[in-house]
Formats: structure tokens, sequence, C-alpha cells
């Protein structure tokens, strides 16, 4: 006989063959109960005491939950089971017992608190609330393939492991390459604009690591970020790219995931598109008495956003040009401060930073120039710099967090519920 996944059982009749994980058992005395559970879904089935074999009836008891099992059985309509269906045990082979104690509490509304479950992540897995949360990841990661591939964007593949530092700012990971010292990626922002500057429209997934001793609930030392970037283009053109791309992936996770939004108990929106110059934020902000940094925005004031814009991705631009890494470009104009703006922006989401993009600079000497300025060598950057040297257009880009993402998507209260082995500052197992 073949294996039937559960989500499909419900149209079937008679005999069927199912393997999955015990979710819980029952005991009337004269009827036992086992749910099954496996990827899709849930069944109930049941033994009953003089029908069924003795030999199941007694395993029934005796079979430690989350114990991966084989259960034969007969498909009967059941006004009470879930579903309405459920199976009458013939046959229950244990594949893999699970030891018991369990180390931690897997019940729907786990009590076991979240540095124990990410330590037993292989069994918190074993939740239909922690799946949920990866499966949305995944149509995340699908949809925003999608939506580039229509864009007419090249997915690439860059290096992590590097040779010089690359930005300046964050701190890296340092390590030996054989006789060398090399450092593990912050961003794949240079090799990104490589390529919008050749092939114009690029994507990719990339894993980055940052060495900042943050304990936070929204940073890791290793994230992945959503890249996109783009030839012949400002930073206009790409924060639309990237409101659209956003929109694109809410619209199909809430078509793709229904169940998964509703388990999680999330009312999702598709994200409505706002943009203001940073200047307006800090009028707003002063008219709200929220505190604002000179040259950045405090947590005070992205939460102040969502409270003024809610479900709204807020474009900031014309930043500061103090406060962005060299490669963003200068702007040739100045706010009513005197300070000089950039072509950087920052995008808000749900109160926290999505993303950081911006037109980047494409003139050699002026990269020169703001390197200095940043007190970086130009030196350290010769071959960055010399690649704009052969016919480089100005292009624009961002990079987007996905764990940022899935976080604000789902409303998750610790960025570490939304990464499968999360790494930070005191993880580094599982
Ligand atoms: P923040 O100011 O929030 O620390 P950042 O400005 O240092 O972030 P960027 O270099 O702009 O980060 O990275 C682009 C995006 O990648 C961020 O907007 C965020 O979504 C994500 N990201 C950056 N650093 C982290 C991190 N340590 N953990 C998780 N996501 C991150
Ligand atoms: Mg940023």
């Amino acid at each position: 006989m073949e294996r039937t996944q559960i989500k499909d059982v419900f149209a079937k009749k008679g005999e069927v063959e199912l393997q999955g994980w015990v979710h819980d058992t029952r005991d009337l005395s004269k009827i036992r109960f086992l749910v099954l559970k496996d990827v899709t879904g849930r069944i109930q089935t049941i033994g009953i005491k003089g029908e069924t074999s003795e030999e199941v009836f007694d395993l029934m008891d005796k079979v430690p939950r989350e114990s991966a099992v084989k259960i034969i059985g007969e498909l009967k309509d059941s006004k009470q089971a879930p579903g309405g269906k459920e199976v009458l045990i013939k046959e229950l082979e244990i594949i893999a017992e699970a030891e018991q104690p369990l180390p931690i509490d897997v019940s729907d509304h786990s009590k076991t608190e979240l540095p124990k479950r990410l330590d037993n992540r292989f069994l918190d897995l074993h939740r239909e609330r922690t799946q949920a949360i990866f499966k949305i990841q995944s149509t995340m990661m699908q949809a925003y393939r999608e939506f580039m591939i229509q864009e007419g964007a090249v997915e690439a593949v860059f290096p992590s492991i590097i040779g010089s530092s690359s930005e300046g700012g964050t701190e890296t990971f340092k390590m030996k390459y054989f006789e060398k010292t090399a450092f593990l990626s912050q961003s794949c922002q240079l090799y990104k604009q490589m390529l919008a500057c050749s092939m114009e429209k690029v994507f990719t997934i990339f894993s980055v690591w940052r060495a900042e001793k943050h304990n936070t609930i929204r940073h890791l030392n290793e994230a992945r970020q959503f890249d996109y970037e783009e030839g012949f283009a400002d930073e206009f053109k790409v924060m639309k790219v990237m409101g659209e791309c956003v929109q694109y992936i809410v619209k199909k996770i809430l078509e793709e995931r229904k169940s998964e939004l509703e388990l999680l108990d999330v009312k999702l929106k598709v994200p409505k598109i706002k943009y203001l110059t940073f200047e307006e934020v800090d009028e707003l902000m002063k008219k709200n008495k929220t505190p604002m940094e000179k040259y950045d925005l405090t947590n005070e004031a992205e939460g102040k956003l969502d409270d003024l814009f809610p479900d709204t991705i807020v474009f900031v631009h014309d930043w500061p040009l103090a406060k962005k890494p060299f490669y963003i470009m200068p702007k040739d104009k100045k706010d009513s401060k005197g300070n000089q703006l950039s072509c950087g922006f920052d995008a808000i989401y749900k109160g926290i930073e999505l993303s950081s993009g911006g037109q980047r600079i494409h003139i050699p000497d002026l990269l020169v120039e703001r390197l200095k300025v940043n007190n970086l060598n130009p030196k350290d950057f010769k071959g960055y710099i010399d690649s704009f040297r052969y016919g480089a257009p100005p292009h624009a880009g961002w990079g987007m967090g996905l764990e940022r993402l899935t976080m604000m998507v789902l409303g998750l209260k610790n960025i570490r519920e939304g990464v499968l082995f999360p790494r930070d500052r005191d993880r580094l197992t599982p």
C-alpha cells in the first residue's frame, strides 16, 4: 500500500495507509483515540475494544507522543471528528519512538520559553505553529523570486568570504584563510553593483554576517537579505520596485497561506505605500513630541510612523548624507537647516527598518572623495573603484532583511522566531 498524506485523505474512501507523528492520545477505556499529524494536517484515528486487535489496542495506549508511526485503517465518516472523517485503526507500527520525557512542551500553545525551544528546534518544528512560520517564509522567498523574474531581473550568487572588510561601518567577523586574513561578508553591495552595471537588473537572497554585540529583538549576527540592484536607475525607481515587491509577497501569502495565517492569528493587509522626506518626518515627529536623532530615526520615531500610517511601507528619502554609507550618491540639494542630502532612503514597515537603499556613486573620483570623508582608505577599495571606470551607468538598489520581513508580516515579538537556526551573540548551535 502507498502512503497518503493527511490532506488527501478526506477525499478518499476505504482503506488508507498513513505515516506521521503522534500528536495526542486519549483513552476512554473502551475507545482509544490517536491524533496523527503530518506536515499537511491532522486526523483522528480510533481503536475500539473488541473490534481492533488486542495488540494494536494495547499499543495505542503505549505509543509516546511525537513518535513517528505508520497506520493502516479504514476511513469512516464521523460527525464529531475534525474534517468529518476518522480512521478505524487496523495496523499500527512504531517507525521511530520518541524518547520520554520530551525536552520541550510541544503542545499548540507551548509554555516552553523561546531559548529552550531554539535549543530543541528539531522538536519545536513538530509544532504546527512553528511550521506555519516557515511555510509562510518559504512562500515569501518564492514570491520574491517570482516577482523579480517578472521584473526581468537575473538571479545571482555572490561570495561570502571576502578579502577586505567591504563597507566600513559595521563590524565584520575575521577568519584565517590559508596564509591570509579574510572576512565574512556583511553585504553583497559591491558585487551586486558590478552586476547592475553590466546585467542591469539583478537580485539575490544573500546571507550577511555582522559582528556587532547586539542584544535586541530585531538583530541577528547572521541574517538573510533580499537584495536588488538596477542599472540606469535612481532611488525613486527602486523604491517603487520594492513597494510593489512587498505588496506582491503579501498578496501571495494571503492567497496561499490562509490556514497558516489563521493558525497564527495574523490579520494581514496588503501594505500601502507612502513617501516622506527625512525633513518631513522630522517635522512630523516634532509635532508628535517624538524624539529624533539629528541624522537618523529613533526606534520611537519608527514606531510613531506606524501609528500615523498603519499597514504602510513608509519610504523616508532625501536622507542627510552624513548618516549614509560612503557609496550613497550625494544630492545636489540641502535641507532647510543646510544639511547636505543624499539619494539614500530607509523603508519603515510596522515600526521597524525593513530596508535601506539608494542611488549609488558610479563616478570614481566622487567615490574616492566620499571614502576619504568617511575615514576609509581609497587604496583598500581600488578594485571596487576601478570597476566604475569602464562605462558604469548610474544605478540604485536596496537590501531588505528576510527575517525582518517575516517578523513584521507575522507580528513576531522576537526576530529569532523567524529564523530556523538563529545565530546571535550567545547562540552558535544548533
Ligand atoms: P539597523 O539600523 O536596523 O541595525 P542596518 O541599517 O545596519 O540595520 P542595513 O545594512 O541597512 O542594516 O541592511 C539592510 C537590511 O537588512 C535592514 O534594513 C534589515 O532589514 C536587515 N538587517 C540588517 N542588519 C540586520 C541584523 N543584524 N539582523 C537582522 N536583519 C538585519
Ligand atoms: Mg539600514
